[in-house]
């Protein structure tokens, strides 16, 4: 990870949009198949399911459960050439990412862009339950793939 100047890129934002992130807003788990994790994390551990989905744009099917602050976020690879089927074949199912909340994901992208840190995504994008997303790349975050999570466009 660089070192920079967080205070200076802070400076020129406006106040109301500080801080930039509003805490934890999920964690993405890559599964290899959704039917086999949810006996464990719906019916033994008992986190509500919220909603299921396919993110075709990102070859995924999604399973959302709550965690009451903030929610698990299952990712069944929809094939084996999709970022996560990679993920899957290469390290194993496990921690995928970590998603932080955002009050405004484009400004959020312009001060990690300031900041000199790697983005995968240049700008917001419709992610899973309608957010506004955007991923930072591992190198920049210490090893960390983080996710930019805007909920309210
Ligand atoms: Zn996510």
């Amino acid at each position: 990870m660089t070192p920079f100047d967080a205070q200076a890129i802070l400076e020129k934002l406006p106040p109301e949009i500080l801080p930039l992130s509003t805490g934890l807003d999920h964690i993405g788990l890559a599964v290899e198949s959704l039917e086999a994790s949810l006996p464990l994390y719906h019916e033994l551990l008992g986190l509500p399911l919220l909603y299921q989905e396919e993110v075709v744009s990102d070859g995924v099917r999604v399973a959302v459960l709550d965690l009451g602050h903030g929610h698990l976020e299952l990712l069944e690879p929809m094939g084996p050439e999709t970022p996560v089927g990679r993920f899957v074949a290469k390290r194993g199912p496990g921690i995928h990412h970590v998603a932080l909340g955002v009050k405004d994901c484009a400004q959020a992208i312009a001060c990690f862009r300031d900041a000199g840190l790697q983005l995968l995504d240049q700008a917001p994008r419709p992610g899973a339950g309608g957010k506004q997303i955007a991923f930072v790349h591992p190198r920049s975050t210490g090893g960390v793939l983080l996710e930019l999570c805007q909920s309210h466009p």
